[in-house]
């Protein structure tokens, strides 16, 4: 069967599934086994343009796609991003802890967080075990400028210009990946006798037939949602976050260090991200509107950027982003499959979005069906898979929460109440609570979230699990491993250069 794959959407999401299955099944050479990938966005509906943090799989989808880093950065203002900085998550008064993408050292062969419990507790949790959050504080970079591209000395992801890598994502797959543009509204979907997608009808009469239908129209959900009608389960109960605020501010001067990490900041009702760009910083407020009003928001939003001076004092109109926290109850159903907001949203703690659409494009493209009974099986694995992953996403985001010792508005007390937090996290806790998480927790293959990152977040809000009791083997080799963390530490931190310079140089080239 001669696939043809119609992608609904210009979104991030659109663009990226394009690429990700292009890059495997379109072949310049070979016209007649190629996939068909037609991507139809309408001129009407504006694609989000944020969603700025990726993780580190963007080096693999960026590189699969065939993409240079070199490109990449200078076309959307990249910058590095090597972790997560949460500041006032627990106590709401200044405190800080890392979430690295570093592993902790030793990880795998020695549990340090059960180590880490047993010492005297000489540091905080991440920097025992991690060199990445004090780079991170020195706004250095991840690697030498003499590395191969994508290579690193500490793992990172990338900060970038939404609206930016949009565009280069465009151009790229069309122009080397074979994928054909359609610039058009969808107004009507046709249904098959079998209820499958035969077609969709553009505003300007012209019909699309495909065999599969990616549904990538973002909170429009123009398939999955509008046309099959599939249930949308909000997680507004667990996850209370359902609007943003989003500006973009410019760097003081174009001398400011480039912090290597997301800053997200508590507020009473919410929390502040912080991304910096070579060029600009995109700063945001997630909050609840259960719990305190836009014009509150708005003020903790400018307060927040006003007592910056690293930021240039200007006006700005802040963006209003409304959404209902949760996904579909069903992701793929008969020949279409939903992948981005469409499937599915909460709020970007983590930077969760553009790595579940690269996980699930990755999916799919690997199992593109090669008929249509193969296509209701894959149909049947991928619903499992995802809804695991926005299981694992939810509890994830809301370990965030629970931990915290704030007691200072309703939405932090709320936030720790028992009927708020899933029973899969409340089970995962207790468990914790006498063994740190390893590498046993769960399927490692597909899982989003490793045990280190559990732990980075757990140890980094203040959880204890029981010490161990340790014999003379395991204090030496942890020893070891401390020794280890350190000098490379030293070592980092003498000879990386700052994320500026590193920019800077190829930004100048
Ligand atoms: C405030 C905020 C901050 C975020 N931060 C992060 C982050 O740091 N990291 C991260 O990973 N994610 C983040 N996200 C999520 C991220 O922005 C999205 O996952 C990403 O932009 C993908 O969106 P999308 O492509 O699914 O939808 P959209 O960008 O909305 O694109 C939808 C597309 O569908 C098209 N369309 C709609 N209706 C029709 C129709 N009838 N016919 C034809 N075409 C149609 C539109 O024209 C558009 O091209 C954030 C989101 C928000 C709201």
């Amino acid at each position: 069967m001669k696939n043809s794959v119609v992608i609904v959407g210009g979104g991030t999401a659109g663009w990226l599934t394009a690429g990700i299955i292009a890059a495997r099944h379109y072949s310049k050479n070979s016209p007649t086994q190629k996939t068909e990938i037609i991507l139809v966005e309408s001129p009407d509906v504006k694609n989000l343009g944020v969603g700025e943090g990726t993780w580190p799989t963007m080096r693999d989808t960026l590189r699969q796609i065939g993409l240079s880093e070199r490109e990449f950065i200078s076309c959307c203002d990249g910058s590095f991003k090597q972790a997560s900085k949460f500041i006032g998550w627990s106590e709401g008064q200044g405190e800080h802890y890392y979430h690295p993408f570093t592993a902790p050292s030793g990880y795998g062969s020695v549990s340090m967080a059960e180590h880490w419990s047993a010492t005297n507790k000489e540091s905080d949790f991440e920097s025992w075990v991690c060199a990445q959050g004090i780079i991170c504080e020195k706004n250095l970079a991840p690697k030498l400028p003499q590395m191969p591209e994508y290579a690193f000395s500490l793992n990172y992801g990338y900060h970038l210009n939404a609206g930016k890598f949009v565009k280069m994502l465009h151009q790229h797959c069309v122009e080397k990946l074979g994928v054909k543009y359609i610039q058009g509204h969808v107004e009507q979907v046709l249904s098959a006798e079998n209820d499958d997608i035969s077609g969709i009808v553009l505003s300007n009469g012209h019909h699309i037939t495909g065999d599969l239908f990616i549904d990538c129209s973002g909170f429009s959900a123009i398939l999955i949602g509008k046309h099959y009608q599939i249930p949308f389960e909000s997680k507004q109960n667990i996850l209370f976050n359902d609007t943003a605020l989003a500006v973009q501010v410019e760097h003081a001067t174009n001398e400011v260090p480039i912090a290597s990490c997301t800053v997200a900041t508590a507020q009473k009702s919410g929390w502040v991200w912080d991304i910096a760009l070579p060029n600009r910083r995109g700063i945001g407020h997630v909050f609840s509107s259960d719990f305190t009003s836009v014009e509150q928001a708005e003020e903790a939003l400018f307060s927040y950027i006003k007592h910056d001076p690293l930021l240039a004092s200007q006006q700005i109109t802040p963006r209003i982003i409304k959404f209902n926290p949760g996904h579909r109850s069903t992701f793929w159903h008969k020949n279409c499959v939903a992948i981005g907001v469409s499937a599915g949203f909460v709020e970007p703690l983590e930077a969760t979005a553009l790595v579940l659409i690269e996980k699930s494009a990755e999916w799919l493209s690997q199992q593109l069906p090669k008929d249509r009974k193969a296509m209701t099986v894959l149909a049947k694995r991928f619903n499992n898979l995802t809804l695991q992953r926005w299981h694992e996403i939810i509890d994830f985001l809301k370990l965030h929460y629970v931990l915290t010792n704030r007691t200072d508005s309703e939405y932090w007390r709320t936030h720790q109440q028992v009927e708020s937090i899933p029973e899969s996290l409340q089970e995962a806790l207790e468990l914790w609570r006498t063994q740190a998480p390893g590498v046993y927790e769960t399927n490692q293959r597909f899982e989003l979230f490793s045990s280190a990152s559990k732990q980075y977040v757990l140890y980094g809000m203040g959880f204890m699990t029981e010490p161990m009791s340790l014999n003379q083997k395991e204090v030496s080799l942890i020893k070891r491993i401390r020794n280890e963390t350190l000098h490379n530490t030293e070592k980092l931190l003498s000879g990386l250069p700052t994320n500026r310079q590193f920019l800077s140089r190829i930004l100048h080239k």
